[in-house]
């Protein structure tokens, strides 16, 4: 039996390809824009990092309804 554990995502910097695992990021707004409370060592914002899941897609039809 597999088990998902949701709250753990993974984030990564641009400073470097280091991909890192952070359960319980908070997410805040900073200047308008959605930031993940997680902070590389370089002093950026992390960005979440998962190639898995994309931008969750609304099948819509002609009239622009989601169904
Ligand atoms: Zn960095």
């Amino acid at each position: 039996m597999s088990k998902y554990i949701c709250l753990m995502a993974k984030y990564k910097c641009e400073c470097s390809d280091d991909i890192v695992d952070a359960p319980n990021v908070k997410i805040r707004f900073v200047d308008g824009e959605v930031r993940h409370d997680i902070k590389c060592p370089c002093g950026k914002y992390m960005d979440l990092h998962n190639p898995k899941s994309g931008v969750p897609s609304f099948r819509s039809n002609r009239y622009g309804q989601v169904l």
